[in-house]
């Protein structure tokens, strides 16, 4: 448990020698996080992460840790409580040894050190590398180095209906930058109405995307802590801890009226173009892109008709009404 850096050597020894422990605990003891080397994806079978012969980005850390403690959020606990970014001239060159233009990098919450955030954006813009993330800075100079250093689209919470949440949507779009938000239902201080109205709102503010959770109280978070006290869980079975299940008595509905807004929200924001329409949208910004900047690369046509290494029923294709710029797209893609 936690990171292994400076750490699994000692766990393979123990297997050599035949003394292998059940746990190796290192949760709140993190290494140097200068310690954290490139990945071995010379390992990968890249067939496998590829969908109709189009790569699937790489997953990649440019820091760990998060400084603050959200209630329903258990990143304190895994990464520790403190922003540990990693040395800027080591991301570079982890990240320019990637064979793939496509990345995520999946730190917890880019904005935490806005000095060293312009550094890394400043440092990885010649890479030329497209990129998604979780937050970054809302300030327009980051935004636009941001937009220069490949920033494809983020994750960003819309937790209420605020003109600022629509501002905020708002200004990632002007950098050119997708949005796909994250909503999060049944906190304490939604009622059936405001979840309602949320759902609503979503719909004026243009997300590119977005993901619907159900709260869970995960353990080592506030959340599950209050909730146990209150006695309001009622399902401890960790398969339902998948943030689409109602696993404890929410304040101000039935968890089944819950469920059901969950499944709602889904089903009305894709209602009048499918997830795979919107998400096609947001590739064809990023081929577009690289088409400028000359790093496009062609899918592969071996792969064609594999989805992550199986077979694809072509007689399921979606065929959509598509604009001038995707049928491009798709016209040297194949
Ligand atoms: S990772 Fe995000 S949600 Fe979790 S504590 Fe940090 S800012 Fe909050």
């Amino acid at each position: 448990m936690g990171e292994s850096e400076g750490r699994s050597e000692q766990v393979i020894q123990d297997w050599k020698n035949g003394c292998l422990k059940k746990i190796y605990n290192y949760i709140g003891n993190q290494p140097d996080i200068a310690s954290v080397g490139p990945c071995r994806r010379d390992l990968y079978k890249r067939d496998l992460y590829n969908h109709k012969g189009v790569q699937m980005v790489d997953l990649f850390n440019a820091s760990r840790g998060c400084r603050f403690s959200c209630y329903p959020c258990a990143v304190s606990y895994l990464g520790g409580r403190k922003f540990r970014p990693r040395p800027v001239d080591k991301v570079v060159e982890d990240m320019a040894g990637i064979d793939n233009n496509r990345l995520f990098i999946v730190d917890n919450s880019l904005a935490q050190d806005k000095q060293w955030e312009m550094d890394l954006f400043r440092a990885i813009a010649p890479l030329k590398k497209k990129w998604i993330s979780h937050t970054i800075e809302d300030d327009p100079e980051v935004l636009d180095l941001a937009a220069k250093a490949g920033a494809w689209y983020v994750y960003q919470a819309v937790y209420d209906t605020s003109d600022y949440i629509k501002e905020r949507v708002k200004r990632y779009h002007d950098y050119g930058i997708g949005v796909e938000g994250t909503i999060l239902f049944g906190l304490d201080n939604q009622t059936e109405d405001d979840i309602k109205r949320l759902i609503d709102f979503l719909g004026e503010i243009d997300l590119d995307l977005a993901e619907f959770t159900i709260f869970a109280p995960f353990p080592h978070t506030k959340g599950h802590d209050d909730l146990l006290r209150q006695g309001r869980i009622f399902d401890f079975d960790w398969d339902h801890y998948n943030a689409g299940q109602v696993v404890y008595q929410p304040k101000h509905m039935t968890p089944e009226k819950l469920q059901d807004l969950y499944e709602y929200a889904w089903k009305s924001f894709y209602a009048s173009e499918s997830q795979e329409a919107k998400m096609f949208r947001l590739f064809c910004n990023v081929a577009l892109r690289e088409m400028e900047e000359g790093t496009y690369r062609p899918r592969d046509r071996r792969l064609a008709n594999k989805s992550f290494g199986r077979d694809v029923d072509r007689s399921k294709r979606n065929v959509n009404v598509r604009t001038e710029s995707q049928k491009l797209i798709v016209k040297n893609a194949e």
